[in-house]
């Protein structure tokens, strides 16, 4: 039985990798004829963000209420939270010291400097804190606001196991849900090379094909280098982290984790790729009170590659501009890069608008996104692969130490 799900699984994979390379190929050569496919990847899209509001309940409900006592809930919560930060602070460090290496920004010019067309909005402390929490959790639910409907499911399942008898039944029709979203998952996993496909040759085609595609990378080269560089050194250490805390062989891990980073990478969506992590994460055998707790949270507040990319573009801004930034400043980015990162939604794009948050800390034109707009998509992908990354270890990390701590 295991020996078949593992080849399936590898099955899987390979399958993965054809359609990235086949989705990457047909979009390079026939870009504007795989525009016709797009719905096909929208398809794949909508039905994983269908299941996130229903796992993301059902999942942290039985975590939380799977870990007992409160002690036990403050415990795995303090651990999460130190593994978040920690790794975060880590990335935006790397994106500042490579983004000080290369000076990606030095002698770009400023001509495609056109204001951003997204919606820009400031998100301060006070935002971040008050983003916890929401008057209507339905609404919340409706439109996808997951950290207050993550703080709602802790402290009603933290509720439920203190009510004895009376909490069981309801503990257990979560339970079930778990299972049912958890069996739609794996269906739905079948159809990812497919979906994988037609949203890397649309995504390629909307951008004006593979000619355009390099005409794009090579205008901002050396910017999409160091952010791309800082970006495997995170995940080079990373993996070095899994290895040295948990022991796990990190190949197989990153077997069992392929589908999902690569369905991250095709989605530019580390929250619609959730329900992919949670199996990945599963095959890879890390135990379930952790993974149903740890991952859901991770996915909504740990983006490892939003932060090192924030402190890279706010550099790569400065320098196209002029502007030295002062160690002192340096260390404001550091500190910004990190809330930004922490209230950017795992959607597409979205630490492009949190950027706003760091431009202002140092006094830098907020126009200077429209710099970079031209390869957000493109690094988007990237980003959200190590976001996804550094979730699905800290999941194995959390449950490890949990064990050790006990
Ligand atoms: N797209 C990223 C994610 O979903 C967030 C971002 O950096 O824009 O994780």
């Amino acid at each position: 039985m295991i020996k078949s799900k593992s080849k399936s699984e590898s099955r899987l994979l390979m399958m993965m990798v054809v359609a990235i390379l086949a989705g990457g190929t047909a979009g390079y050569f026939w870009g504007d004829a795989m525009q016709s496919i797009a719905w096909v990847g929208e398809l794949f899209l909508t039905t994983l963000k269908m299941l996130i509001v229903p796992l993301i309940a059902a999942s942290v409900i039985t975590g939380v209420a799977g870990l007992g006592d409160v002690r036990h809930l403050g415990r795995m919560g303090g651990l999460s939270v130190a593994y978040y930060g920690c790794t975060t602070f880590i990335a935006v460090s790397i994106g500042l010291i490579m983004a000080n290496l290369w000076q990606p920004g030095v002698g770009a010019g400023l001509g495609d400097a056109a204001a951003p067309t997204h919606q820009l909005h400031d998100v301060g402390m006070s935002e971040l804190i008050l983003s916890l929490v929401h008057p209507n959790i339905i609404e919340a639910a409706a439109t996808m606001k997951l950290l207050p409907i993550i703080v709602f499911c802790i402290v009603f399942a933290a509720a439920l196991t203190t009510l004895g008898e009376t909490g069981k039944p309801v503990i257990r029709f979560f339970e079930g849900v778990n299972e049912a979203i958890m069996t739609m998952v794996g269906w739905i996993m079948f159809f990812a090379p497919i979906g994988v496909f037609a949203l890397i040759a649309s995504k390629l085609g909307q951008n004006g094909g593979g000619e355009a595609f390099l005409a794009q990378i090579q205008s901002l080269l050396v910017y999409v280098l160091t952010v791309i560089s800082g970006l495997l050194t995170h995940a080079f250490l990373l993996c070095t982290a899994l290895f040295i805390i948990t022991r796990r062989s990190v190949l197989d891990y990153l077997k069992h984790m392929g589908t999902a980073l690569m369905t991250a990478f095709s989605t530019a969506s580390s929250s619609a790729t959730l329900p992919l992590t949670m199996e990945g994460v599963k095959n890879a055998g890390v135990n379930d009170r952790a993974r149903r707790f740890v991952l859901p949270l991770g996915a909504t507040i740990n983006m490892d590659g939003t932060a090192l990319y924030e402190a890279v573009a706010v550099l790569f801004i400065a320098q196209a501009y002029g502007i030295d930034l002062s160690f002192t400043q340096q260390i404001l980015v550091l500190i910004t890069a990190t809330m930004a990162a922490i209230g950017a939604a795992g959607i597409p794009e979205a630490g492009l608008v949190t950027m706003v948050i760091v431009l202002e800390a140092v006094g830098l034109p907020l126009e200077g996104i429209g710099l970079l707009l031209a390869v957000d998509w493109f690094l988007d992908r990237c980003r959200t692969t190590v976001n996804v990354l550094g979730d699905s270890m800290g999941a194995a990390i959390v449950d490890h130490l949990d064990h050790k701590v006990k």
